[in-house]
């Protein structure tokens, strides 16, 4: 079972006689643990700074739901490491921009250019000023509540059925300037990559190497400062779900990578079929609600109501990723020729609906039929096969080592039972998997594993080779793991 009550830990600050006391509750995210951690720390939560907790016998402890509590007498150790270079890295490297068209700016230019530095002074002072101020602030109280996507109409008035991407002013947007070293790489392309060793910023950074490292930025000529306009867009478009959040985007885009290599099917893989499985991972949650399609239809919200009850969620993501691209500023694609866009399009929208359950049977049943004579060349085998990686990769928390994976297994519960808490509140019917009195943690898993996940990676390795030691094996493995977690609770 996921822990149910609050848990209460004490940190020692490094370098500040201080004790700190953190009540950790059951329902908040991770992100939301980490910020409690970093206002403990005093330090703001964008600040750049990675916080470090040991135990008293100096062993690194992940911060989040798997802590233990403990006593005064024996606190966790909470160290801060680095500054806030990050961000004023940034803003030195903005600066630098400006300076170097200084050297070639025309007279009409130069006012332009004071305008510019005299806005990114503002913004650092204003950084400056926030840093200040978010140090002084107490954390923010957890509140959770649907999303308004998701409202019922009746009780709340219809808001814009599709989200309009943010406005970036970021005239002065760096290029990418993240250096990973080979070992980096490699790990990225591995299916056993750690999501909780980077934070988010971090993880745009990651998926502007995997653009490069498939070729796509050089095949579709990609302007990479468009394309980080287009993956901040879609942080942003990512609501602070659980589990349906920016993180679980970048774990499925980097799962959907680490298959591809290896398998080695990234050889056979056409550019284009490769900015499908990229575009497809990237925006399948957009805009999550947090609350499942029975729900949106069950309470009549205005996605069921626009998309007729049909796929309501998987609409509304391919809806958002596209609004997205048809912002000249985030429009990554603007380069790639209209035939060519098309066909990507058609086929991120295939493989994007096709993240819905409620579809599985349907596609595996497909797959199953066209992997008998798998053909590279036949163009529905070629987009079964993309929707069955996107499908694994959307449900691959349990590829990754069992402490990267487990954190996975209780956000996604967080969620289920704040739905079915909201539906018992409305009078709407609920399901006994999302019920906090009904389902546990292990009961959930070996359910899930043994009768979706093996089934359907089984089925890709028809055609995918390679799968048993890398991929399948640790699925399997976390199966025998909550079989014996199951046993226990008995
Ligand atoms: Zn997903």
């Amino acid at each position: 079972m996921a822990t149910q009550s609050t848990t209460t830990v004490y940190v020692k600050i490094d370098g500040a006689n201080r004790l700190e006391t953190i009540d950790i509750p059951p329902n908040c995210t991770v992100d939301e643990i980490k910020s409690v951690f970093y206002s403990a720390a005093e330090i703001p939560d964008d600040s750049g700074c990675i916080l470090k907790l040991t135990d008293p016998t100096g062993v690194i402890v992940p911060i989040g739901h798997g802590l233990d509590g403990n006593t005064k007498d024996e606190p966790y150790l909470l160290k801060v490491i680095g500054d806030n270079l990050m961000n004023f890295g940034l803003m030195q490297s903005a600066l630098d921009e400006v300076t170097a068209s200084a050297q070639q700016a025309s007279p009409a230019d130069v006012q332009d250019l004071k305008t510019g530095i005299i806005s990114l002074k503002k913004k650092l002072e204003e950084m400056e000023a926030g840093i200040a101020k978010k140090a002084a602030a107490p954390p923010a109280a957890v509140v959770r509540t649907p999303s308004s996507f998701s409202a019922p109409v009746a009780v709340e008035p219809a808001s814009k059925p599709v989200r309009k991407p943010i406005t970036l002013n970021s005239h002065y947007t760096t290029k990418p300037k993240y250096i990973l070293t080979e070992e980096t790489k490699e790990y990225i392309r591995s299916p056993s990559f750690d999501n909780w060793a980077w934070d988010e910023n971090e993880l745009i950074g990651l998926f502007e190497f995997i653009f490069e490292d498939l070729g796509l930025i050089e095949e579709f000529k990609i302007d990479v400062v468009t394309l980080k306009k287009f993956l901040i867009a879609v942080k942003d478009s990512y609501n602070n779900n659980p589990f349906h959040n920016f993180k679980h985007c970048f774990c499925v885009s980097q799962m959907m990578f680490g298959i591809i290599n290896t398998t080695k099917v990234v050889e056979k893989l056409k550019p284009i079929d490769k900015l499908i499985l990229l575009l497809s991972t990237i925006g399948h949650d957009l805009d999550h609600p947090g609350f499942s399609n029975t729900y949106q239809i069950n309470a009549a919200t205005d996605l069921a109501i626009i998309y007729n009850d049909i796929s309501p969620l998987e609409n509304h993501h391919a809806a958002v990723l596209f609004t997205i691209l048809s912002n000249p500023e985030t429009n990554l694609l603007v380069n790639v020729p209209d035939p060519v866009y098309r066909d990507a399009r058609k086929n991120i929208i295939r493989c994007i609906l096709a993240t819905d359950m409620a579809k599985h049977g349907e596609i595996m049943a497909a797959f199953k039929k066209a992997s008998e004579n798998f053909n590279f060349d036949d163009a529905e085998h070629k987009s079964l096969l993309l929707q069955i990686i996107v499908k694994c990769s959307d449900i691959s928390n349990e590829v990754r080592p069992t402490e990267v994976a487990e954190p996975w297994v209780e956000s996604l519960l967080n969620e289920f039972f704040n739905q079915s808490d909201i539906e018992k509140a409305q009078g709407l019917p609920t399901a006994p998997f999302m019920d906090r009195d009904k389902v546990t943690k292990a009961g959930a898993q070996v359910g899930f594993i043994g009768y979706v996940m093996i089934p359907l990676y089984e089925l890709a390795s028809k055609v995918l080779p390679n799968m048993d030691e890398a991929i399948i094996k640790p699925i399997r493995d976390s199966l025998t793991y909550y079989k014996e977690m199951l046993e226990k609770t008995k």
